[in-house]
């Protein structure tokens, strides 16, 4: 999904979410010839409607965005949104993600109806929107929204969150179904915002056992990354028999990175994202948090190459991901094993 106006908003100047950062994202796929082969298509994104944003938010947190949009100065902390904090209001803000949330849908009605096998929409993937407030750079939940759409259309939904940071958004909206698996591999919410994404968060009522978390010790490289992602998502997916996979691929993860301490390489993450395109179902995904730039456009373009089945240039790739060795080895591998068997302990059988 492509449109420079998904990359023109600016949250404020010194804001760590740089929408700007797609750009670079499509010069790299550009210049590689990627939109040029016989499965790729870039799709113009279309605006989300207010139905659409109201299957997961309060009509009233819309109608403050609107407001927010509109008039951004006057006080919106009620709604999570203030000028200062991670979310602020700023003019247009509405309708950049109005677009940003059309655009996975777009992606998503593309897939449904067969046309694509897998949408890509690096906008997206506001995993932190809640149902009356805005949180963690995220204003819409786009994920959220095309999980419900999807739900509502009767089909099963597997949701694979890759994001360094919690998708507590995306699981609040679907804790009591199981309808909706959500997984979520982060950073352990005792490192890093916004603080939850415990094993012991694992859905209630019919979704007991259907919200599923690897908190991730901070410091996790690739080694024991790919290890955890192998051990929790392929058989669980496997398990749930889904109908579509939604993928949040936030590239925050990566070693580089300034907000978080994940160690993960673009090694990691081409093992990961090949592993979505093996479970060989219609696939919507998104993009997420990534604020190394660099970073950002080197990963999403190996994701999106792999996704077609295009060669990967090496090039692309982190030259010497970080390995832990001795004990920090023994420390990490550890700790992510506990992760792994809570997180599997706690999923539905
Ligand atoms: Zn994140």
């Amino acid at each position: 999904m492509w449109d420079p106006r998904l990359a023109s908003h600016v949250y404020r100047d010194d804001h760590p979410l740089k929408p700007r950062r797609l750009i670079g994202v499509h010069d790299t796929l550009e210049s590689l010839g990627a939109f040029q082969r016989a499965n790729a298509v870039v799709l113009a994104p279309r605006d989300a409607t207010v139905a659409e944003l109201e299957r997961i938010h309060a009509p009233e947190y819309v109608r403050a965005v609107r407001d927010a949009s509109a008039d951004p100065e006057r006080d919106y902390s009620r709604w999570g949104m203030s000028a200062h904090g991670d979310t602020p209001a700023f003019s247009g803000m509405h309708e950049a993600s109005l677009l940003t949330t059309g655009a996975t849908l777009r992606g998503m009605e593309e897939v449904l109806a067969g046309r694509l096998r897998a949408s890509f929409n690096g906008a997206g993937g506001l995993h932190h929107a809640m149902r009356r407030r805005a949180s963690g750079f995220c204003i819409y939940n786009d994920p959220a929204i095309a999980c419900g759409l999807l739900a509502d259309r009767g089909l099963k939904v597997a949701y694979v969150d890759i994001d360094a940071h919690h998708g507590d958004g995306v699981q609040a909206a679907f804790y009591e179904t199981d309808q909706v698996l959500t997984i979520s591999l982060h950073e352990t919410g005792r490192a890093l915002f916004p603080g939850t994404g415990f094993a012991s968060e694992r859905g209630t009522g019919k979704g007991a056992g259907y919200s599923v978390n690897v908190a991730l010790p901070p410091y996790t490289d690739d080694r024991a990354y790919t290890t955890a992602f192998d051990a929790v998502v392929p058989p669980l997916v496997q398990r749930f028999k889904p109908d579509v996979l939604v993928s949040q691929q936030g590239i925050d993860s990566h070693f580089t990175d300034p907000l978080t301490h994940l160690q993960v390489s673009t090694r990691a993450r081409e093992h990961v994202v090949h592993a979505f395109r093996s479970f060989d179902l219609p696939w919507v995904a998104m993009g997420g948090g990534g604020y190394d730039l660099d970073a950002v456009a080197r990963g999403w373009s190996i994701e999106y190459l792999v996704m077609l089945g295009a060669p990967v240039p090496e090039h692309l790739h982190d030259a010497d991901p970080p390995a832990w060795t001795g004990d920090e080895r023994d420390a990490i591998d550890v700790a992510t094993d506990v992760a792994v068997r809570d997180a599997l302990a706690a999923a539905f059988t």
